[in-house]
């Protein structure tokens, strides 16, 4: 089966991809875990971003017994 092949321009295993978190290029291949980040340290920034508006939304309308901290707004 080998009628219509797209014929990449590049080659899938070299494909890169600009890393969103520091704009650098990052290999999105296997071989990069943590893809599309370039490294671990620009995927931990942005999971510690993402982590902390995800836990601020999610604690933010329980104002039950648990309201240790202060309301951010
Ligand atoms: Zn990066």
């Amino acid at each position: 089966m080998s009628s219509s092949s797209p014929a990449p321009a590049a080659p899938v295993a070299a494909r890169v991809v600009r890393c969103p978190a520091c704009g650098g290029a990052a290999r999105y291949a296997v071989e990069n875990p943590y893809r599309p980040f370039c490294s671990a340290r620009c995927k931990g920034v942005d999971f510690v971003a993402w982590a902390d508006e995800h836990y601020r939304v999610a604690a933010a309308p329980d104002l039950g017994e648990d309201a240790d901290e202060p309301p951010v707004r």
